[in-house]
């Protein structure tokens, strides 16, 4: 019912939208600064890869993502259904902020659902769709501002000069210094129509001329790959990118479209039915939140369903071994087969006292003694240890979150050990 509702003004308020970009305005559009989310990501790139070497990457599988989904920025709204002002906007921005929600990119929260990447507990994409030339002048300059990424999502004949990209379009140019700034540039179709079979779509003629069509058998085949693939290789053609997102015009999709997507190499395919996205959402129907100027409380409650999820500060949910100073310490090569090991919890913060867990290779879990007071885990092997190598692996819970670290240590027993105390040596 929700979505029935939601679904209809936005249906309403884009068609009018769609007629607006056709209108020929002459202005040109401002090049806007060269600023550096690029430089940001780059950064934020190489931090992770100095940290610790961990063997399997752990990602916080309890983390949540709101995705939010604008479309233009105006200073008088005129179709609340699509547009909000610069100043809601930035309102908007800041209170994620405020309230600790991190705003990561696209290809994060991709490398997260992969397991290859970890994310704060809460964060935020933000995405802008349909190429607005207000997106470029406006919205841009005021992610900067906040240091956030962002992604777009285009339909190709939406495009100035395309068939339905009119003076409020955006241009390639601007997408290009997009690119060029580290946006995450990404597919919304050919041109912005219900992609089921059997629905009455606008089909505009290799001359120009626009036809009302309900297209079925082949000729839906035809027109539906241009929309779902098409869409795709232009974009990557045009700008020398790699596209692996599909957001589904109005959410209008079936199994039929997914499967073209899912064969076009998307991973991952969007909606419009926005709830906070989890570990496990299903890659072909990630909702997204569409912001509209008279509906401010989609955001106010979408902020608040994962501002509530968690305390913050200090739920992370891997921790490097240095950081816990950890003995043996992560690479060290120990001269005894009956190792203590510890590791110090009290960076991490308030642990929960009985969920300290500790699993040794060779021996699985194993009971650890917990010092609450100083955060202290420590185990004595009692029984030596077969392996050359030996992986520790502590996880804990901290603000509702789960905490884990990892490291491996060598051991390579000596005529040393006859001493009571294992005696241990850096590399
Ligand atoms: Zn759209």
């Amino acid at each position: 019912m929700m979505i029935r509702f939601a679904i209809l003004p936005l249906l309403l308020a884009l068609n009018f939208s769609m007629c607006k970009k056709q209108q020929a305005v002459t202005e040109e559009p401002q090049p806007g600064g060269t600023s550096s989310p690029a430089a940001a990501a780059i950064a934020a790139a190489s931090v992770a890869a100095a940290s610790p070497k961990i063997t399997k990457p752990v990602v916080d599988q309890t983390a949540q993502t709101l995705i939010f989904c604008y479309h233009r920025l105006v200073d008088k709204v005129r179709y609340p259904g699509t547009e909000i002002t610069p100043a809601a906007f930035e309102a908007q921005m800041k209170e994620l902020k405020d309230k600790g929600v991190t705003v990561i990119s696209m290809q994060d929260l991709l490398a997260w659902k992969r397991g290859e990447k970890n994310i704060p507990p809460r964060c935020a994409v933000i995405t802008f769709d349909d190429g607005w030339k207000s997106q470029y002048e406006v919205a841009w300059p005021i992610l900067k501002k906040f240091g956030y990424p962002v992604t777009m999502f285009i339909y190709t004949e939406g495009v100035r000069g395309g068939s339905l990209g009119g003076g409020e379009a955006i241009t390639w140019e601007q997408l290009a210094d997009m690119r060029d700034n580290g946006v995450d540039i990404q597919a919304h179709t050919a041109t912005h129509q219900d992609l089921r079979e059997g629905h009455t779509v606008m089909v505009i003629e290799p001359g120009g001329k626009r036809t009302k069509k309900k297209l079925t058998g082949a000729d839906y085949e035809k027109w539906v790959q241009n929309e779902v693939v098409g869409c795709k290789e232009l974009l990557e053609q045009r700008l020398g990118i790699k596209v692996n997102c599909f957001a589904v015009p109005f959410g209008n999709y079936n199994e039929h479209v997914k499967e073209l997507a899912r064969n076009a190499g998307y991973e991952a395919m969007f909606t419009v039915y926005g709830q906070p996205i989890t570990f496990t959402s299903p890659m072909d129907s990630i909702g997204r939140y569409a912001i509209e100027a008279n509906k401010p409380k989609v955001f106010a409650d979408a902020v608040s369903m994962i501002g509530a999820s968690s305390g913050g500060g200090t739920a992370v949910a891997e921790v490097g071994a240095k950081d816990l100073m950890t003995q043996p310490a992560d690479g060290e090569t120990v001269h005894t087969a009956l190792p203590l090991i510890k590791a110090n919890l009290g960076s991490i913060g308030q642990i929960e006292p009985g969920s300290v867990q500790m699993r040794v290779s060779g021996l699985g879990l194993v009971p650890v003694s917990f010092d609450p007071k100083t955060g202290m885990v420590s185990y004595q092997v009692p029984q030596k240890l077969r392996d050359k190598t030996c992986t520790v692996i502590v996880s804990a819970k901290s603000a509702g979150k789960k905490v884990e670290t990892h490291w491996t240590f060598g051991i390579e027993e000596g005529p040393a050990t006859a001493a009571s105390s294992p005696a241990t040596t850096k590399k």
